[in-house]
């Protein structure tokens, strides 16, 4: 299916794994250009710029921005900006997580956690609005989570930072709905990453339990289908969202998640 994207061009921010990973290519695959953000082994994220580049024959760069350093977001808009001359789409998607009961969680992590989850939203958004508006179009779209709509404990600045992500898609939407350019959030329920595989390690300890048992009793307890959602299926309504037909979508959050947010 072709979403009339070719030659577009995309900033995802956390790219270099999981979900951010995924909608890279679900967005290179449309023929988008792609600037791909995010942290670990140089060698490992430089064999992915090629293999993203090569498998769908697009442009990719890769910038290095710490999603803690406004200054590093804003250069990665503007080093975009410089490199291809235009900026279509923006996507949030850098995140982190911590889990611990909130009178021992470490003050640090929480600091973190907002600024990686939250604020860099703001930050990127901030930079990237003004060559959107001006170009008539553009499109932020911002993973939240279904954790932006309901909570589980242990995840307090999680669900904090997610919350606030939903706040600010909408107010950013009311702001810009008139200049072409649309802000939604796409809430996904769990998927297998490196973050929530990380997470059966975390909850299992602060719960006492078993991996296992947070797998089936905890993690897909919570996803009335029982099963995990995919990134393919996250790229697929990204796709929708950034291209013509999505124009009325905005301000909206928008639930991956197998059901668990309407239970
Ligand atoms: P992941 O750990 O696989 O990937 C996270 C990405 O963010 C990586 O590329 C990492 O390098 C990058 N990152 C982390 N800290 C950064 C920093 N300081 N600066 C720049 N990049 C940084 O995690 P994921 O599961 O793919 O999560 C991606 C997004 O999806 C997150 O916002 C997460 O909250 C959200 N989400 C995930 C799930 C899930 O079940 N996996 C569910 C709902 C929402």
């Amino acid at each position: 299916m072709d979403y009339g994207l070719r030659g577009q061009v995309a900033i995802i921010t956390g790219s270099t794994s999981g979900i951010g990973l995924g909608l890279a290519e679900a967005l290179a695959q449309q023929g988008v250009n792609i600037v791909l953000n995010g942290l670990g082994d140089r060698d490992a994220i430089e064999a992915t710029r090629a293999g993203l580049s090569a498998r769908n024959g697009v442009e990719v760069l890769y910038h290095d921005a710490d999603m803690t350093q406004p200054h590093r977001i804003a250069d990665l808009v503007s080093s975009t900006r410089n490199a291809f001359g235009r900026l279509d789409i923006l996507v949030n998607n850098a995140g982190i997580q911590h889990v611990a009961p909130v009178d021992e969680f470490p003050v640090e992590q929480w600091d973190r956690i907002i600024a990686i989850n939250l604020t860099s939203t703001f930050h990127a958004t901030k930079a990237a609005l003004p060559p959107m508006k001006a170009a008539g179009r553009g499109r932020v779209v911002n993973i939240a989570s279904a954790h932006g709509l309901v909570a589980s404990p242990f995840k307090s600045a999680y669900v904090a930072a997610k919350h606030g992500v939903i706040g600010f898609t909408k107010s950013a939407a009311l702001e810009v709905a008139q200049q072409g350019v649309t802000v939604n959030a796409i809430c996904p329920g769990y998927v297998k990453t490196p973050l929530v595989e990380a997470q059966i390690t975390d909850q299992a300890r602060a719960r006492g339990i078993s991996e296992e048992a947070v797998m089936r009793d905890v993690i897909l307890a919570a996803q009335p289908t029982k099963q995990f959602v995919t990134v393919e299926q996250l790229g697929g309504l990204l796709l929708y969202l950034v291209s013509d037909a999505g124009a009325s979508v905005n301000g909206a959050a928008l639930t991956v998640d197998g059901g668990w947010t309407a239970a």
